[in-house]
């Protein structure tokens, strides 16, 4: 937030504050662009096997255009069509973000031409040469650890006109689920992890289910 202090015009601070909140940059803009489902909070006991199919995230600021866990899809062409809908080939995608390796979330990293920066817990892959990654990635996006899922979780938080959205993978599946994760690496952290991400975030797009409000 800018402090107006200098200014003495009640009209003129309230042009101010607008035009430098929001209105002189173009902030980040997050969709969801393939939908994540999952059919394990509503299965008959033994009647159907658990399917699952992750959610898939654009962001966009600036030059970056960044594919968030690009899944694992009965068809690469979904993905294509897809972005096509945002008038993006695969070329135009800078960077491949994954939330945690699970293959339900990156096994479509191969789409993407060796060249295309991916993010990962471990560094930011382009070819076979890995580099650190900083929390701050840009001046809207941010990367936090958030673990317990999965010890190599990471959320991507991003500043939008809308408010601030967390990127969290399995940290939760979908809105209020799981509460006891099954597949959980440690229940404790990700209970921490949680907390951590409501504490900040005002949205939340979950690994397998439509954004939800968190505050
Ligand atoms: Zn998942």
């Amino acid at each position: 937030m800018v402090l107006a202090t200098h200014i003495t015009a009640e009209k003129n601070q309230q042009d101010f504050q607008r035009s430098n909140c929001f209105s002189n940059k173009n902030m980040a803009e997050v969709k969801i662009i393939i939908p994540g489902w999952t059919n394990a909070d509503n299965m008959e006991a033994g009647s159907e096997e658990e399917k699952t199919s992750c959610t898939t995230t654009l962001i966009k600021d600036g030059d970056l255009v960044i594919v968030v866990d690009p899944g694992v899809l009965e068809d690469k062409n979904i993905l294509i069509k897809a972005l096509e809908k945002e008038n993006l080939k695969i070329d135009d995608v800078t960077h491949v973000f994954i939330t945690h390796s699970h293959i339900d979330h990156y096994r479509n990293v191969g789409m993407f031409p060796v060249l295309t920066k991916v993010l990962e817990y471990g560094g930011i892959w382009t070819g076979g040469i890995a580099e650190d990654w900083n929390e701050k990635f840009s001046e809207d996006i941010s990367i936090i650890k958030t673990p317990g899922h999965n010890y190599d979780g990471l959320s991507f938080l991003v500043k939008t006109n809308e408010g601030l959205v967390a990127i969290v993978g399995d940290i939760w599946w979908k809105k209020d689920y799981p509460e006891d994760d099954p597949y959980a690496s440690d229940m404790k952290k990700i209970k921490e992890s949680r907390l951590k991400i409501a504490e900040m975030a005002e949205y939340i797009i979950p690994g397998h289910g439509a954004m939800f409000k968190i505050k």
